[in-house]
């Protein structure tokens, strides 16, 4: 979908509203990394409910101890659980501008709340859906690896560090996420064709502004520069 000249903004976004920038896409197919980039270019917030969830499972609260063995299988933490981390997390003043989610929503439920919050505070969305097909998903999570301390994420085959296993910041031990395990990524992939792939439809129908990107081939920069293509970012 073209996005209309005579309504850019600044930012160079399409549009007079503060845009909710919404990062779709099967796991793996490298939302965590663009919406880094783009955080980078557009100076507004990344929002990842996975990292907001795995912080509360390491500092071992109330909330963080349900999701534990939920996100350890490979299944979806319930809906209202992430609504209303969303929904704080949204009203924080660093979001005025507009921000950047990453894994959500990921249902449809998701999807209608998060529409009811936009409506509710003036936010336009815009979907980037990251094509990628599942065969190298499955080989790009298996070469994933986090740093625990920093959460640089690396790939053992196109972003290696610079030693094997260490963080390039901070020198941490480099880890695999509990959920990145073989059998856990596909429980992974199948809620999301099951339950996230749907989303397409719906926001297709709705008629906003929806960009469909090529994720499958070409380094992180690369897969980036069509995205600031299509959006005409500087
Ligand atoms: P991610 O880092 O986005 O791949 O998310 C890791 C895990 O966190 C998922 O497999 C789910 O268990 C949980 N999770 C993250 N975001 C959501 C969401 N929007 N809805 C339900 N579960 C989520």
């Amino acid at each position: 979908m073209e996005a209309d000249e005579t309504q850019r903004e600044p930012d160079g976004l399409p549009g007079r509203q503060p845009a909710a920038i919404i990062l779709f896409g099967p796991p793996g197919s490298g939302k965590g990394t663009q919406a880094k980039l783009l955080k980078t270019v557009l100076g507004i917030p990344h929002i990842s409910t996975g990292d907001m969830l795995r912080e509360r499972i390491a500092s071992g609260d109330e909330l963080g101890l349900r999701v534990k063995d939920i996100m350890q299988a490979g299944r979806l933490v319930p809906d209202e659980v992430v609504n209303q981390l969303v929904a704080d997390r949204i009203a924080e003043p660093d979001c005025q501008r507009g921000f950047i989610l990453d894994g959500y929503p990921r249902t449809l439920p998701q999807a209608a709340e998060l529409d009811r919050l936009l409506g509710e505070r003036g936010y336009r969305d815009l979907v980037i859906h990251l094509k990628v097909d599942y065969t190298k998903v499955i080989a790009r999570i298996a070469g994933r690896r986090v740093c625990p301390v920093c959460g640089t994420l690396y790939s053992l085959t196109s972003n290696p560090p610079r030693q094997p296993d260490v963080c390039d910041r901070d020198g941490a031990r480099l880890v695999v996420r509990d959920d990145d395990r073989e059998s856990v990524i596909r429980e992974r992939l199948e809620a999301y064709e099951r339950l996230t792939r749907p989303l397409l439809d719906y926001y297709a129908g709705k008629g906003g502004l929806l960009f469909e990107v090529d994720g499958s081939d070409g380094t992180p920069e690369e897969i980036f520069d069509r995205i600031r293509g299509l959006l005409r970012l500087k």
